[in-house]
């Protein structure tokens, strides 16, 4: 599904990325750890197509097209889905227009109608009953004063509703509680399936307890330097990134 060769890329003529090399087939779930500044959000930018970030060197391709050229709303039609580190707030929209928004956007980037209401309540139901969001939560204003908890449950609403093809989860570094744990688990759970990849990005070898992936890699300074299975993860947890970091002088 995605095969990332050789992959380089800049921020402000910085380079970040070192040469990545990473295939993600479907039905897979990745998980990408390592230490703060190691790249991964950076990673996880330049695939959904983030103009800040300049590819200088390598190639990503998504089922068989080279994404060079396309853009992030082009990327995003293809089925990538970035989870959102920092989600905006939208005064006056509700979560459920705001799902509605984003459905009926992607349908038209394929040359399709908007979504028949009576289709939409039907898919925003069964995908709100399957995440336990109660009603008053889909009337709310999106993000508008919503605890990090129901940031992370509307994110995976979105998912949800959008099903993409490919869905990449960058964790925030900052805390998150069990329950939204939880909830990024239960999202990702469910989205699983032999059609499906995710690549998950976290600090929290927590989540992956209750996410299990297929495989672990490593970052250090822009470059994957050890993949592995699950186990890794409790390597990782044990002993930390230090035994991986190359020499210092
Ligand atoms: P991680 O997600 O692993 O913590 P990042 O990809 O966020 O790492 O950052 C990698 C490096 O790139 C860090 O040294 C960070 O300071 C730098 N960096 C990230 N974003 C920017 C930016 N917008 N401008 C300049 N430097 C950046
Ligand atoms: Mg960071
Ligand atoms: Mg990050």
């Amino acid at each position: 599904m995605l095969k990332i060769k050789d992959l380089h890329a800049n921020i402000e003529d910085k380079e970040i990325l070192k040469g990545i090399d990473l295939q993600i087939n479907a039905g897979e779930v990745h998980a990408i750890m390592g230490p703060n500044g190691s790249g991964k959000s950076t990673l996880s930018s330049v695939i959904a197509g983030k103009e800040e970030y300049e590819m200088t060197r390598g190639e990503i391709v998504f089922e068989n097209e080279d994404l060079t050229e396309l853009d992030p709303e082009e990327r995003a039609h293809r089925g990538i889905f970035l989870s959102f580190q920092y989600p905006v707030e939208i005064p006056g929209v509700s979560v459920t227009n705001f799902m509605k928004a984003s459905i009926n956007a992607h349908r038209k980037s394929q040359g399709l109608e908007d979504m028949p209401a009576n289709e939409m309540l039907k898919l925003i139901r069964e995908k709100s009953e399957m995440l336990e969001i109660d009603r008053k939560f889909l009337s709310r204003s999106l993000n508008q004063g919503f605890s990090g908890g129901e940031k992370k449950r509307n994110e995976i609403f979105q998912m949800a509703m959008l099903n993409p093809k490919l869905a990449i989860l960058d964790e925030t570094d900052s805390g998150l509680d069990i329950d939204a744990l939880k909830v990024v688990a239960k999202g990702v759970n469910k989205l699983r399936s032999k059609d499906n990849a995710v690549l998950v990005i976290t600090h929290y070898q927590r989540l992956l307890d209750y996410i299990v992936p297929d495989f672990v890699h490593v970052m250090v300074d822009g470059k994957i330097v050890k993949s592995g299975t699950k186990e890794l993860a409790y390597e990782l947890e044990e002993k930390g990134y230090d035994w991986l970091k190359p020499e210092t002088v």
